[in-house]
């Protein structure tokens, strides 16, 4: 690979069997690579400690071979980096832009309920009251020392202080590439390391992308209102921001995004049923 080549990555969580949808991302991030010149790396976004599971990753590796896909070694396994995590975790803590936040999950319902207009993040949560943010820091440190169960929240406000100017990335397509205005506060302050792990999707794929160089991000749609926290998260750390392209969704046939607790066929389902990877490819519409 020629110096300053592109880089792209496929990132699967293994959570679940892959799909119709994992496949056309695997595929479309493959052929990216090859027609701009560069390559597409692997990462096992297996941070869920009790949902990621060693077979699963298995049948990652299994599905992407049989797709035709091949990556560079190493493949990065995220479960292999939590001091990675939680040495950045540690780094926003220090510098007053995280807090913990001690509620639980009915608690924040129940407030953000009782709150004019009751507000939504992007993907549909209530929006987090911010409870915990004013906490005494002594009593806060009291209850983290009494291992009572916490997540860390980025406090959205301090953090866009923090990030100055207004935020922003290039978004490239086939046609153009053109710079979208990024508006991280609608997530509130959102969480950046979960109850069970030091760190989030969030963090990990923001510290990852630049760990392993990545120019392009290539994901789905779904994704599309998280780039606006990771664009923050990267000024705060002071990473570069890719550039990204979130691609459309593959969708059942009842329009509804695919999903194993939907019942969704998966890669593994189809290739048993005599699917081969050329038909994969050619429902997905590639050449
Ligand atoms: N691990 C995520 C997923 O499987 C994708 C993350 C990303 O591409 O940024 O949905």
């Amino acid at each position: 690979m020629r110096p300053g080549a592109p880089i792209l990555r496929f990132a699967p969580s293994p959570n679940g069997r892959l799909h119709l949808g994992h496949a056309y991302s695997a595929l479309l991030n493959a052929d990216l690579a090859r027609q701009m010149g560069g390559l597409c790396r692997l990462r096992i976004e297996d941070i869920d400690p009790v949902r990621a599971k060693p077979e699963l990753v298995e049948a990652i590796f299994a599905d992407l071979a049989w797709l035709g896909l091949t990556y560079p070694e190493p493949v990065r396994h995220q479960s292999r980096h939590r001091d990675a995590y939680r040495a950045t975790l540690d780094g926003l803590i220090g510098r007053g832009l995280a807090y913990p936040c001690f509620c639980s999950r009915g608690q924040i319902r129940a407030r953000a309920a009782a709150r004019a207009g009751n507000p939504h993040d992007p993907d549909g949560a209530p929006l987090y009251p911010g409870t915990c943010r004013g906490l005494d820091p002594a009593i806060g440190a009291e209850r983290l020392a009494r291992g009572e169960p916490h997540t860390w929240r980025l406090d959205m406000a301090a953090a866009l202080r923090d990030a100055g100017d207004p935020l922003s990335y290039e978004a490239f397509d086939a046609a153009e590439t053109r710079w979208v205005a990024a508006d991280p506060a609608r997530w509130g302050d959102a969480v950046i390391a979960r109850r069970d792990v030091p760190t989030s999707y969030h963090l990990s794929v923001v510290h990852d992308d630049a760990e392993q160089e990545i120019t392009h991000v290539v994901r789905g749609r779904d994704l599309e209102a998280a780039t606006d926290l990771h664009v923050l998260l990267q000024r705060l750390l002071d990473l570069p921001t890719p550039r990204y392209h979130h691609h459309g969704l593959i969708l059942d046939p009842d329009g509804e995004k695919l999903a194993k607790s939907r019942g969704s066929q998966s890669l593994a389902d189809l290739r048993q049923a005599g699917a081969t990877p050329e038909d994969i490819r050619a429902r997905l519409g590639f050449a």
